[in-house]
C-alpha cells in the first residue's frame, strides 16, 4: 500500500495537528524535518483545525514554538472557513454569534455583521463557547425559529482536559438542534467545506493533495468526500486496524511523519 508512486505524485499536503504533528505539548516523530523540508521543496502545505476559539496566529506560533515553520496564513481554522463561506454567501450578512473570540473575529473581518438581536439575524454561527448563557441559546433558538439559518464551525462533541473529556462545540451545536428541530449546517471536519476551502489556499487540485489525519471518521473519511487522498498516520486516535476496516481505507497508512517522510522524499524524488 506504501509504494512510492503516486505518493510522490502529491503536489500538496493538509495537515490534522493532534495526532499527526502534536500529542499534547509534545511534538511527534517526524513532525518538524517533513514540514520543514516541504517548505525547502516548495511543496504548499497547510494546517487544518476544528478549533474555532484559538487565532491562526497563536496556533502558527505553538507550531513554530515546536519546531515547525508555520506562519498565521499556513493555518485554516474552522472559525476562517465558516467566515469565507457565509462572506461568499451573504456579504455583508448579520450573525448572530454562539462562540468566542476566534469566530466573532473572523466574521468581522469578513465583512459580516455581529448582532444580538434574534430578529436582526440572518445567520446563527455556533461554535465552542465557554461563557455560553441560557439568554445566548435562547436567542440561536429564536432567530432560527424566525428563518435564519443555522451553520456549526463544527461537530466536535466533546475534547480532552486535564480532567477527562468536556463538551465541545458540537454539545452546543446539539443544544440549539434539539431547541429547534434544524439540523445545523456544519462547516468543519468532517463536512466537505473546510476541506474544499483549504484546497483554494492551497492552490493545488484535489487529487495532487493528501489529507494527512490520525481520525478515520474525520480525517480519512472527512478528506475522501472533498476528493482529497487520504494518508493515515498511527501517532493519534485510529490504529492500523481501524483504517484497514473502512471502506474504501486511506490511500496510504504510515506508523509516523518519520515513515512518510522516507517514503515521500527519499529515492526518486525530484524537486519541483
Ligand atoms: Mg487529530
Amino acid at each position: 500500500m506504501n509504494e512510492g508512486r503516486g505518493l510522490r505524485d502529491l503536489r500538496g499536503f493538509i495537515f490534522d495537528m493532534d495526532g499527526v504533528i502534536y500529542r499534547g505539548n509534545r511534538v511527534l516523530p517526524g513532525a518538524a524535518e517533513f514540514v520543514n523540508q516541504l517548505r525547502r521543496a516548495g511543496v504548499p502545505y497547510l494546517f487544518l483545525t476544528n478549533n474555532s476559539t484559538t487565532p491562526a496566529g497563536k496556533v502558527a506560533e505553538r507550531l513554530v514554538g515546536m519546531g515547525i515553520e508555520a506562519t498565521a496564513p499556513d493555518v485554516i481554522t474552522s472559525a476562517e472557513a465558516t467566515a469565507a463561506v457565509l462572506a461568499a454567501e451573504m456579504p455583508g450578512g448579520r450573525a448572530l454569534v454562539v462562540g468566542e473570540a476566534g469566530i466573532r473575529e473572523a466574521l468581522v473581518d469578513a465583512g459580516l455583521t455581529l448582532t444580538d438581536d434574534h430578529r436582526a439575524a440572518d445567520v446563527v454561527v455556533v461554535g465552542m463557547d465557554r461563557q455560553c448563557t441560557y439568554a445566548r441559546l435562547r436567542a440561536a433558538a429564536l432567530a432560527i425559529r424566525r428563518g435564519a439559518q443555522f451553520v456549526a464551525t463544527n461537530p466536535d462533541r466533546s475534547f480532552p482536559a486535564e480532567d477527562g473529556l468536556v463538551p465541545g462545540a458540537g454539545a452546543l451545536v446539539g443544544a440549539v438542534e434539539i431547541a429547534t428541530d434544524v439540523r445545523a449546517r456544519v462547516v468543519g471536519k468532517p463536512e466537505p467545506e473546510i476541506f474544499r476551502y483549504a484546497l483554494r489556499h492551497l492552490g493545488v487540485a484535489a487529487a495532487q493533495t493528501a489529507v494527512i489525519g490520525d481520525r478515520p471518521e474525520t480525517d480519512v473519511q472527512g478528506g475522501q468526500r472533498a476528493g482529497l487522498r487520504t494518508i493515515a498516520v498511527l501517532t493519534g486516535v485510529g490504529t492500523a486496524e481501524d483504517f484497514a476496516a473502512l471502506q474504501p481505507p486511506p490511500d496510504w497508512i504510515f506508523e509516523n511523519l518519520t515513515e512518510l517522510h522516507r517514503a515521500y522524499f527519499d529515492e526518486g524524488w525530484h524537486a519541483l
